[in-house]
C-alpha cells in the first residue's frame, strides 16, 4: 500500500524548524530533538501511520495505547461533526447535563463489570486519578474516618503526568522533578517477577508481591491507608504482566484492612487485554476504575472513573457536593465519540476477537520470539506485550543501562517501519484491536528483521 492518495504535501524541514521554534513536546529534550527534527506523522489508516517523507510505519503502539479500532474511521469523525453541529460543548456544573454524556455514562456502566453504576468524566487518564485521590479521601471523610487518607501505589507504576498522577506513579526520574511525590502517597515493589521472582514459582510470587502491601498497610497502620491503586498490566512501565496469584490476593489484603481498591485501566480498560477491563482478566473486583485512552480510541481527548457502588452510595446518599470537576467533564463532542466507539467495539466484536482469536495468536508470535539471541524473555496478554533484551541468554544477562539498547533497537524498528516503544531494555507493544491474523504474521517477520538488524548493530559496536 502506498501513501494515501488525498495525503497532502508537508514540507518536512519547514515543520521541524516550526516545531522546534514553537513547540515544546511532552517527554522530550527538547534541545536534543532540534537538533535532529522530529519526525512528522501526516497521515493514518487502519493499523498504519505515515510520515511527510511517505514512509509508511506499522503502528505497534496505537498511537499511545488508545487508537485500539485503528486510524481512518469516518464513523468517529462523523460522531464529532454531529454533534459539534448541534451542540459543542456545554457544561455539566451548575445542574445541567447533555445528551451524548448521559449516553455514554449508560454505555459504559454496561460494559463494565458489576458493582458499578456511576460514571464521573475527566479529559484525561491522569486527571481521572486525580478524581480518585480526592474522591476516596472524600469518602473516609464522609465515613467519618477522616485520618484514613494515604494512598499507596507501585514502584514503577505509570498513573500521569499532572502533579497527583505524577505522585502516584512510581517513576523515580518524573519524582526527581519537583519534589515528588506530594505527601500522603506511599509506594510497593512492583510485580515483576523477572526481577524480584527468580528462583519462586510465579505463582509463589504473586502472593510474595502482594504481601509487600500487606507490610505497607501494617508499617503506615490500616486507619490511615485509603486506597491502594495499580495498574492491571503496568503498561509504561515496560507490561509487567503480574502472576495470576497477585491481583486476588491483594484483593484479600484490601478487604482485610479495609482499604478500597483502585484499578487504573487507562491502558487495559476498553478491551485491550481480552475482557472490557484488566480487573476482570486478571479475577479481581475494585472500588474503582480509571478509563481514558480506549475509551475514545484517541480520537478526542477523554477520560474518567467508574465509580463503585460502595463508594458512589457514600458519595451520593450523605456526601453533599463534591468540588472536584473539570471544564471538560462529560464533554459533549468527546462522548459522542465515545459513544461511537464503543457501538464499533462491539459491533465488530473486538474484544471477544482479542479474547478468542487474534490475542492468543499474537501472544504466540511474541512469545516465539526469546528464540532470537537478543531476546531473553517476552510475555504477552490480550493484545500487549513486552520482551526483555539480554546480552547473553543462557544466564540473561542485561546489556546495562549505560548501553541504551532499547533506544538503539527502537532505532531499527523506526527505520524499518515498525513502531515498538522501549522502555529500560524492555520492548513493549500494543497494536491496535483490528489487526488481522496476517498483519501479524506481516508484523513479525518485521519485528524480527529489525531485531535481526540490532543483532548486527550491537555486534559492531562490541557489545557482545
Ligand atoms: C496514559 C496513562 C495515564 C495518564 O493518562 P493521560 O490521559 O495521559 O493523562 C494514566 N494511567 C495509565 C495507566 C496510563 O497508561
Amino acid at each position: 500500500m502506498n501513501a494515501p492518495a488525498e495525503m497532502a504535501a508537508v514540507d518536512t524541514h519547514a515543520i521541524q524548524a516550526m516545531d522546534s521554534a514553537n513547540y515544546m513536546h511532552p517527554f522530550t529534550d527538547t534541545k536534543e530533538l532540534a537538533s535532529k527534527g522530529a519526525r512528522v506523522i501526516v497521515k493514518g489508516e487502519g493499523i498504519f501511520v505515515w510520515d511527510s517523507e511517505g514512509k509508511k510505519i506499522l503502528d505497534g503502539m496505537s498511537g499511545l495505547w488508545c487508537v485500539n479500532v485503528g486510524y481512518g474511521r469516518t464513523e468517529l469523525a462523523e460522531a464529532a461533526y454531529k454533534q459539534m453541529t448541534v451542540l459543542p460543548y456545554y457544561n455539566s456544573f451548575f445542574n445541567t447535563t447533555n445528551v451524548p454524556a448521559v449516553e455514554l455514562a449508560k454505555a459504559i456502566v454496561s460494559v463494565a463489570p458489576e458493582g458499578f453504576h456511576h460514571v464521573f468524566f475527566t479529559g484525561s487518564g491522569s486527571e481521572g486519578n486525580d478524581t480518585i485521590f480526592r474522591m476516596v479521601r472524600r469518602y473516609w471523610d464522609l465515613k467519618g474516618q477522616p485520618q484514613k487518607k494515604t494512598l499507596i501505589a507501585r514502584n514503577n507504576a505509570y498513573h500521569g503526568s499532572t502533579v497527583c498522577g505524577a505522585s502516584l506513579g512510581g517513576m523515580t526520574y518524573m519524582h526527581a522533578q519537583g519534589d515528588l511525590p506530594i505527601p500522603g502517597i506511599a509506594h510497593i515493589e512492583q510485580p515483576y517477577y523477572f526481577e524480584h521472582g527468580q528462583g519462586m514459582t510465579e505463582e509463589a510470587f504473586g502472593i510474595k508481591a502482594a504481601g509487600w502491601l500487606e507490610e505497607k498497610i501494617l508499617a503506615i497502620g490500616a486507619d490511615k491507608v485509603a486506597a491502594f491503586i495499580g495498574e492491571p498490566v503496568q503498561g509504561a512501565g515496560g507490561v509487567i504482566i503480574p502472576p495470576m496469584s497477585y491481583w486476588p490476593e491483594i484483593q484479600r489484603i484490601c478487604k482485610k484492612y479495609d482499604v478500597l481498591l483502585a484499578s487504573d485501566e487507562v491502558i487495559c480498560g476498553f478491551g485491550r487485554t481480552g475482557q472490557w477491563f484488566g480487573c476482570q482478566t486478571f479475577g479481581y473486583q475494585p472500588d474503582l476504575i480509571t478509563f481514558a485512552k480506549g475509551v475514545s480510541s484517541g480520537y478526542l481527548p477523554l477520560g474518567g472513573v467508574l465509580v463503585g457502588d460502595r463508594v458512589a452510595q457514600v458519595l451520593i446518599e450523605q456526601g453533599g457536593d463534591f468540588n472536584h470537576g473539570f471544564t471538560y467533564s462529560g464533554h459533549p463532542a468527546a462522548c459522542a465519540v465515545a459513544l461511537e466507539n464503543i457501538a464499533i467495539l462491539k459491533r465488530e466484536n473486538l474484544v471477544t476477537r482479542i479474547r478468542d482469536d487474534v490475542g492468543p495468536y499474537f501472544k504466540e508470535k511474541f512469545e516465539a520470539l526469546t528464540d532470537h539471541p537478543l531476546v531473553g524473555i517476552a510475555n504477552a496478554k490480550g493484545l500487549m506485550g513486552g520482551l526483555l533484551l539480554v546480552r547473553n541468554k543462557a544466564t540473561l544477562q542485561r546489556f546495562g543501562s549505560d548501553k541504551g539498547i532499547g533506544m538503539v533497537c527502537r532505532g531499527h524498528m523506526f527505520g524499518n517501519g515498525m513502531i515498538m516503544r522501549h522502555v529500560g531494555d524492555r520492548m513493549i507493544i500494543a497494536p491496535p484491536f483490528v489487526i488481522t491474523r496476517a498483519q501479524i504474521d506481516d508484523m513479525f517477520a518485521l519485528i524480527r528483521k529489525c531485531l535481526d538488524a540490532t543483532l548486527e548493530d550491537v555486534k559492531a559496536r562490541g557489545w557482545l
